[in-house]
C-alpha cells in the first residue's frame, strides 16, 4: 500500500466518492428499496444477481462467491488496479488534480517482482477456470471430483492453457521482466537458447503461498496422459523451496489455531475435498514425505 498518497486526498476521494456509480459502470444495478442495488456479479459467472451493493454503507457483497469490499478494493480485485491506481483513478473521476502527487516507486527488489509476478499468473490462471470457454475442460475435471465453486474461489484454483505463450503474452504486456519471470518459474527458456514459453500449460493450478500468505509457486497437474509429469512444481527458486513449503498451510492457519491442531494430506487435491467435506484446516507436503 502506497505510503506517498497522501491521507487528505485519500480520505477526500472515500468520501466523495459513490460506490454505486463506480459499481454501476461496469454491473447493471438495480435499485431495491431505499439503499440496495442488485446486479449479476462481476467475479463469477451467474443468471440471477446475488451480487448486492448498499449505498449507505458504501460497501457490496455477493452471496454468490463470497466477494465482498469497499470502492478501493473493488477497483483492486475487478479492475486490477494497485492501491495507488485504484485511489488516482477516483480522484480523476471526480476531477480532482492528482498531477503533483508524487508516487511511491514500483516494487524494485527482485523477489517483490515474482511475488508480483505469481500473483498476476493466480488470477489469470483462476479467470480462465472460472470465467472462460478454454478453461471448461479444467471446470469439469473439478466438478467430477466434487470440487464445488466455492472451493475453487477458495483456493484461488486455476487452469494453465494448453497455448504456451498466453501467460508470458500478459507478463510482457505488463511489463515484467520476462527473465525474472523465467527465474521464478513461471515461464521455461530453452537449452538451445529460444525465446521463453510458459512453463504450465494444458494443466490444473494449485496455487502455493509461503507461510505469510505470499504466492510464491504452482503445484500442477496435467490434465492429459500424455503430458509428462503428471505433477509439476515450480522450480526452486529464492521464493520457492519445496522442503519448506506446506500446501494451503496459509489458509488452514487461522483454524488450526482455534482447533489447536492441523491434518496433514497427502496432495493438494486431498486437501481441497476435505475442505469440501467440512475439514478446514488440512494442509499437505508437496511431494515430500
Ligand atoms: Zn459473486
Amino acid at each position: 500500500m502506497s505510503k506517498t498518497i497522501p491521507e487528505p486526498l485519500i480520505r477526500e476521494v472515500r468520501e466523495r466518492t459513490d460506490i454505486v456509480d463506480v459499481i454501476g459502470e461496469v454491473v447493471e444495478l438495480k435499485k431495491q428499496g431505499q439503499d440496495r442495488y442488485v446486479g449479476l456479479c462481476p467475479f463469477h459467472g451467474e443468471n440471477t444477481p446475488s451480487f448486492s451493493v448498499s449505498k449507505d454503507r458504501q460497501l457490496y457483497h455477493c452471496f454468490g462467491c463470497k466477494a465482498s469490499g469497499n470502492v478501493v478494493s473493488f477497483l483492486i480485485d475487478h479492475g486490477k488496479l494497485s492501491f495507488q491506481e485504484a485511489i488516482l483513478k477516483l480522484a480523476d473521476n471526480l476531477n480532482i488534480d492528482t498531477q503533483h502527487v508524487e508516487l511511491s516507486p514500483e516494487p524494485t527488489s527482485e523477489g517483490e517482482m515474482m511475488r508480483e509476478g505469481h500473483s498476476l499468473a493466480t488470477r489469470f490462471y483462476h479467470h480462465l477456470l472460472m470465467n472462460t470457454e478454454q478453461g471448461r475442460v479444467a471446470y469439469q475435471y473439478f466438478q467430477e471430483r466434487g470440487v464445488n465453486e466455492e472451493a475453487m474461489l477458495h483456493f484461488r484454483l486455476g487452469y494453465a492453457p494448453r497455448e504456451r505463450s498466453a501467460l508470458k503474452t500478459l507478463l510482457d504486456k505488463r511489463e515484467f521482466n520476462l527473465k525474472l519471470m523465467a527465474n521464478a518459474g513461471l515461464l521455461q527458456v530453452p537449452e538451445d537458447g529460444r525465446s521463453s514459453y510458459d512453463r504450465f500449460s494444458d494443466r490444473v493450478m494449485f496455487p502455493l503461498h509461503d507461510i505469510g500468505g505470499k504466492h510464491v509457486g504452482f503445484n500442477a497437474r496435467a490434465l492429459v496422459k500424455d503430458n509428462h509429469p503428471k505433477y509439476l512444481n515450480s522450480p526452486e527458486s529464492a521464493l520457492f523451496k519445496k522442503s519448506n513449503m506446506l500446501y494451503a498451510y496459509h489458509l488452514a492457519k487461522p483454524v488450526a489455531r482455534k482447533k489447536d491442531q492441523v491434518v496433514l494430506f497427502e496432495g493438494c487435491m486431498d486437501v481441497v475435498s476435505a475442505w469440501i467435506h467440512g475439514i478446514d484446516n488440512g494442509i499437505a507436503t508437496l511431494g515430500t514425505a
